[in-house]
């Protein structure tokens, strides 16, 4: 067991990281941040910290001896670097979970392989070999890059008029993964947090509503019937378990009008569409990840308020003067200083007290 007044490292320094270093400091733990970035989120909440590039062996040595367990809050770093440190110190969840994320097809390729259903895609590398992947999947989908897409970044829409040759020399990539485009009626989450010794905690569904590809509102939990629900939360567990996952795992799905569950992305980290799990559960999922993953007991993912959270995406962040003398409004701001369109600057979570 990793012991309060131990130190957890996290790779990366945005917001998740900082909610998550709020968290483990609340259990008397030392957080050090390691990021690129010098002014960032995560640094504002601890005074130990790392400013170097994730190639940066010297400075990924030193924080390995300064820290006895190793997270990430997003999925970017490098598997190469999670696996270096893993050499040297427990990276939880392991780069093994952190490869598949990070890359659309193999994440695709690993929830076929373990039985889950997805939107059907095609891996492409040509303008003939889209075409062709059209033919299978339908006319209506979606282009996507393979690696470093988030927030809906390094997407193409495609439908039955679209010029194809015009979308793929546009595309500014050698390969991508066609995917049909899904006609839900809602999209969901589950996020599972596993501990060693295989223990579950499973957060109830929730509905997330994107505005231009980024999570603008969460609904808590999710308007679904209870036996989809459920079938999303054994899915969530089924991809924790076959991941052998210590920590956190998020799971984004499509609920089709037909009641069909299909999983669109996994998140092995905590997860924006969890951030209401700070003021309506009884443990957060920053708390939950920090008890996976130092070896505690898991606590108590049930919730005593419904709620919905709203994300303050640039300018909206002048929200928070609306939000600020309602009791039932908590507003966690992350520090940034510049409000650019499409930047998660914040959010605020109504919590709707349960009678
Ligand atoms: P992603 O970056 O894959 O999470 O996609 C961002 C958002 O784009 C999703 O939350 C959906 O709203 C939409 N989207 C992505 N893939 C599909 C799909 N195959 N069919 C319909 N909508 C999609």
């Amino acid at each position: 067991m990793i012991e309060p007044g131990q130190t957890i490292g996290i790779l990366g320094g945005g917001q998740l990281g900082r909610m998550t270093a709020l968290a483990a400091l609340a259990l008397g733990y030392r957080c050090h941040v390691y990021c690129p970035i010098a002014d960032s989120p995560a640094k504002m909440a601890t005074p130990f910290s790392t400013t170097a590039a994730y190639e940066n062996k010297l400075a990924l040595g030193r924080f390995a001896k300064a820290v006895d367990v190793i997270t990430f809050e997003f999925e970017n770093v490098p598997a190469d670097t999670a696996e270096f440190l893993a050499e040297r110190k427990p990276v939880r969840p392991g780069p093994n979970a952190l490869r598949i994320a990070q890359d659309r097809l193999k994440e695709k390729d690993f929830l076929r392989s373990i039985g889950v259903a997805t939107a059907p895609y095609h891996a492409v590398s040509s303008a003939e070999e889209l075409r062709r992947a059209l033919e299978a999947v339908g006319p209506r989908a979606i282009l996507k890059t393979v690696r470093m897409g988030y927030d809906g970044k390094g997407q193409t829409p495609i439908r039955a008029d679209t010029d194809i040759g015009a979308v793929w020399s546009g595309f500014g990539t050698a390969s991508g993964i066609v995917e049909g485009f899904v006609e839900f009626a809602c999209e969901i989450s589950v996020i599972v947090a596993r501990s060693e010794g295989g223990r579950w905690a499973t957060y109830a569904a929730v509905e997330n509503q994107h505005s231009h590809g980024i999570l603008d509102t969460t609904i808590a939990p999710a308007r679904i019937t209870a036996e989809v629900a459920m079938r999303a939360e054994a899915i969530a567990r089924h991809i924790a378990e076959k991941l052998d996952l210590i920590g956190l795992v998020a799971v984004e799905m499509f609920v089709t009008h037909r009641g069909e569950v299909l999983v669109n992305e996994i998140a092995p980290r905590p997860h924006n569409s969890g951030h209401w799990t700070i003021d309506a559960c009884y443990t957060s999922q920053f708390e939950q990840l920090v008890r996976a993953i130092c070896g505690l007991p898991l606590g108590s993912p049930a919730h005593h308020s419904d709620a919905v959270m709203k994300n303050l995406i640039g300018p909206d962040i002048a929200k928070w003067r609306e939000a600020i003398n309602d009791p039932l409004q908590k507003i966690h701001l992350y520090g940034k200083d510049k409000a650019e369109p499409g930047r998660k600057m914040g959010h605020v979570t109504k919590l709707i007290p349960r009678r």
